[in-house]
């Protein structure tokens, strides 16, 4: 296997024993993007002698003896986090030249680790959409078909590593931006529960929905990632005090006795057959393993895209606030006037996508409409939130689809907002309630489609989802197919 084909773990074994040095592992991942970037489109930006640089750095750690799982391994990241001068655009014109003064703390914490960083991965506008066709810098291809999306928001996130052009990847989740792409890509992806990953230095969409996570190879990379990111941070009040379990330790291949929920509702009219024989399939090998399943029912279900796409745009509305031309990002010169340059510069900045939704949520909070959108919508939230609780009284974790299809074409539903909307009906829920949910390999289309199959966990309980996902992984075969490109 070529070197920027492994693992996390592979590569740290050869790292550590010294087989290979970072600087190769590096040399062999740029290579790689080069060679497929053009069919893939990935990254925004890659950054070739930051990852020189690094890698040199993490030999030298290493030549110490100072070794971490993740000391010169070859990462890439969503164009959402800051990256201390390196240019971060949240894949918006408005933030074409934006180059920030500091790191993210997931960035951070990474660094502290001695990542190798090679590059900044494409997305949807401001993580809004489904499909990575709302990039202000053109659509990113899915590696196992060229005329199918990779899913989004993180697209880049999971193109990059189904197309092998970085080890590991972040992206954020705010309605299942990990988990629908890594689903069509054919990783595994994990949305955390909210708090226990810092955004501080992530772009905001909607805060309360927000979550940064891992985009990886296989469960135990993912596990790695998110033990390395996971934790509180004084700079953002809205990470938990929790301490970071050893995620790493969780992965014993024992489900013997996990009570598994099947969630009535979500086995809805218009899931695919490929679907929803990923599920079937997904059903058996955990009953194989000893796992118990019972029917549950998710009553508010139906209202969870509504509700979504009230509170996230009234959200998007106020954080997309201070683009304004003013302190950064885009500015039109030829403004007459204070005003006229804030409309011009949105106008110019912001693409359709995102101009819908910050109109859509200014309406919602605008005084008339407030109690009967957005009060309304927060009150539902409430309801969907006490589904997960009272199913959590009787299930360990609870396993859906991730998405009601496999990836769809380039343009097929990009002039159809509801239609792409509706793509996210299994994933939206998970982050209104606040939880964890994991996306793992488990089928293909007939197109030859990845598809992958979610277990939703509880709050803080992502070692379960971890130690279930891992279980079924090494019990089946999908995770060793690879794109060929
Ligand atoms: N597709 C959903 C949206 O457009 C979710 C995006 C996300 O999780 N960032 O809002």
């Amino acid at each position: 296997m070529e070197l920027y084909e492994l693992t996390i773990h592979e590569l740290h074994r050869k790292l550590k024993n010294r087989e290979v040095s970072s600087v190769e592992a590096t040399r062999s991942m740029l290579e790689r993007i080069g060679a497929v970037e053009d069919r893939v489109r990935s990254f925004i930006t890659v950054t070739p002698e930051e990852a020189l640089k690094n890698a040199e750095a993490a030999d030298r750690r290493i030549a110490k003896g100072k070794i971490d799982v993740l000391t010169g391994i070859p990462v890439a990241l969503k164009d959402i986090f800051l990256t201390a001068g390196i240019r971060t655009t949240c894949a918006s014109r408005i933030l074409e030249n934006f180059i920030p003064p500091y790191d993210s703390t997931a960035v951070a914490k990474l660094k502290e680790k001695g990542i190798v960083l090679v590059g900044k991965l494409n997305q949807d506008e401001f993580a809004m959409g489904s499909s990575t066709e709302s990039s202000w810098f053109g659509t990113t291809r899915n590696p196992w078909h060229p005329d199918y999306i990779p899913g989004g928001s993180s697209g880049g996130s999971a193109s990059c590593i189904a197309a092998r052009q970085a080890t590991a990847t972040l992206g954020t989740d705010t309605g299942g931006s990990i988990r629908q792409p890594a689903s069509h890509c054919g990783c595994v992806g994990l949305k955390p529960t909210y708090g226990r990953v810092s955004r501080y230095g992530v772009i905001a969409y909607a805060s309360s929905l927000d979550q940064v996570g891992p985009v990886t190879r296989d469960v135990a990379d993912c596990a790695i990632m998110l033990g390395a990111v996971a934790g509180h941070d004084p700079k953002d009040s809205t990470s938990v005090n929790l301490p970071v379990p050893d995620y790493s330790a969780a992965l014993v291949h024992d489900v013997k006795g996990l009570k598994i929920g099947l969630p009535r509702e979500y086995f809805i009219e218009g899931l695919d057959p490929s679907v929803k024989k990923a599920m079937d399939e997904a059903i058996a090998t955990y009953q194989g393993l000893g796992a118990e399943f019972m029917e549950i029912s998710l009553p508010h279900t139906d209202y969870a895209v509504a509700t979504y796409y009230l509170i996230a745009t009234a959200e998007a509305s106020s954080n997309l606030a201070r683009y304004d031309g003013v302190r950064f990002g885009h500015r039109n010169t030829d403004a007459r006037g204070l005003l006229d340059m804030y409309m011009l510069s949105r106008d110019e900045g912001f693409g359709a996508e995102v101009k819908r939704r910050i109109m859509l949520g200014t309406y919602a909070l605008s005084s008339g409409y407030y109690d009967a959108y957005y009060l309304k919508a927060q009150k539902v939230r409430t309801l969907i939130m006490r589904d997960f609780i009272k199913a959590f009284e009787t299930v360990d974790v609870i396993l859906t689809p991730v998405a009601p299809t496999p990836a769809f074409k380039i343009g097929e539903k990009f002039n159809d907002p509801l239609q792409m909307y509706l793509s996210d009906i299994f994933t939206i829920p998970v982050n209104l309630a606040g939880t964890c949910g994991i996306s793992v390999p488990a089928g293909f289309s007939r197109e030859g489609l990845p598809i992958g199959v979610q277990l939703i966990g509880k709050p803080f309980g992502e070692e379960t989802i971890l130690r279930a996902a891992y279980a079924f992984e090494q019990n089946t075969e999908w995770h060793k197919r690879k794109a060929d490109m």
